[in-house]
């Protein structure tokens, strides 16, 4: 298939496997964090970890929207639709990841609540219109690639007078989560596989700070294995060379300042959120998003009065810590166990970016727990 198929040939990917193993340096380790969860699932998807020398490893970052979102956003939600005549809509994703007491938004579904799925906001937009009497909430979502299209629903509903729609607001930014994790220092990673979507809207010069700041690589990469590889090799000679900068591999996507359009959409609506909780990392100061007081009227949060929720993971998921690289999925006592995408414990094995869910999927433990 062109434009796919370029990116997946076997032959050229070993050869710049190869190129890896003759540049990495034997005393040295390479800790590389993939900070967006459809890389981990590139690597695993298409065994790249498996090609890598053994002093260079892969560590998992906070790059899956579904994952960082803490239980009690999601049990805010669930009280919503169970105390509100409302139609909650939301992604699928999000469906079966655990919220407090053993619940999800699946079993509130069960019990009677009208929540949806839908594949896009543009789907809640239509509900919203043909279900004139009922409140419509988005669940929404997501870092920097889905939040232009929340903003633009906004500013439809505003235009159409929709005054039946709303947003729960759950948009979180790449570029302060990045730095927080480096300030930590607790993954000890050297080099960073940034993130293609997000770089498509914020631009590979969003990174230049972090770089600078740590003193750590940056490579942006796409998704296709051959990206990954490619960008893993790029990571390597900077590490060797001492360099940190942004370098951007996706330049077939990427460019440096990103789209601007969609930046301007997103000043208009959205502004900086003083303190938000990301699952794993805490609360975090400027690193999500609200809704701005002139688009008010839509914020379900300020319409129904929703409140902030704390609420603890299922005992024994260590999600928090694979999400902050600290810990592989397999190293959960649950992980394969108790945990399978069947039956998630944790957000990490639900979503299609998690990375339990591709350890599960691309690794052996599918066949083992079904032996
Ligand atoms: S295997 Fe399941 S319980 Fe363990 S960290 Fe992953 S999602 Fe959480």
């Amino acid at each position: 298939m062109k434009y796919v198929d370029e990116f997946r040939d076997g032959e050229k990917a070993r050869r710049v496997a190869e190129l890896i193993h003759r540049q990495v340096e034997p005393d040295r380790d390479y800790r590389l964090m993939e900070f967006c969860g459809g890389h981990t699932h590139a690597i695993f998807r298409f065994g790249v970890h498996e090609l890598m020398p053994s002093n260079l490893k892969f560590v998992h970052g906070p790059g899956c929207p579904v994952c960082v979102l803490p239980a009690g956003r999601i049990e805010a939600a669930i009280q919503l639709v169970e105390s509100e005549d409302i139609i909650l809509c939301t992604y699928a994703d999000l469906m079966r990841v655990p919220a407090g007491k053993r619940d999800s938004l699946h079993k509130a579904k069960a019990r009677g609540a009208d929540i949806r799925m839908v594949y896009s906001v543009s789907d809640v937009l239509a509900i919203a219109r043909d279900s004139p009497e009922q409140q419509v909430v988005f669940f929404a979502i997501g870092f920097e690639t889905t939040t232009p299209p929340t903003a633009v629903a906004i500013q439809i509903a505003e235009a159409e007078g929709l005054s039946n729609f709303s947003v729960y607001c759950n948009h979180v930014q790449t570029p302060p989560a990045m730095e927080h994790l480096l300030a930590s220092g607790e993954a000890h990673i050297n080099g960073i596989l940034g993130p293609s979507h997000v770089s498509t809207i914020i631009g590979s010069s969003a990174y230049a700070a972090c770089c600078s700041h740590h003193q750590i690589p940056i490579v942006i990469a796409g998704f296709e294995p051959l990206d990954v590889i490619q960008s893993t090799l790029m990571l390597v000679r900077q590490i060797n060379e001492e360099r940190f900068e942004v370098e951007n591999q996706y330049s077939r996507a990427v460019s440096q300042t990103g789209n601007l359009k969609a930046q301007t959409l997103m000043r208009d609506v959205f502004e900086a959120r003083p303190l938000f909780e990301w699952r794993g990392l805490g609360l975090l100061p400027d690193s999500a998003i609200q809704i701005r007081a002139k688009y008010a009227d839509f914020d379900a949060e300020k319409r129904f009065g929703m409140a902030e929720i704390a609420t603890a993971d299922i005992k024994g998921c260590i999600c928090p810590a694979v999400l902050r690289g600290l810990n592989d999925p397999d190293e959960c006592k649950l992980f394969a166990t108790a945990c399978t995408p069947e039956e998630p414990k944790g957000a990490c094995m639900v979503s299609s970016e998690g990375a339990c869910a591709a350890h599960y999927s691309y690794g052996r433990f599918r066949d083992e727990a079904g032996a």
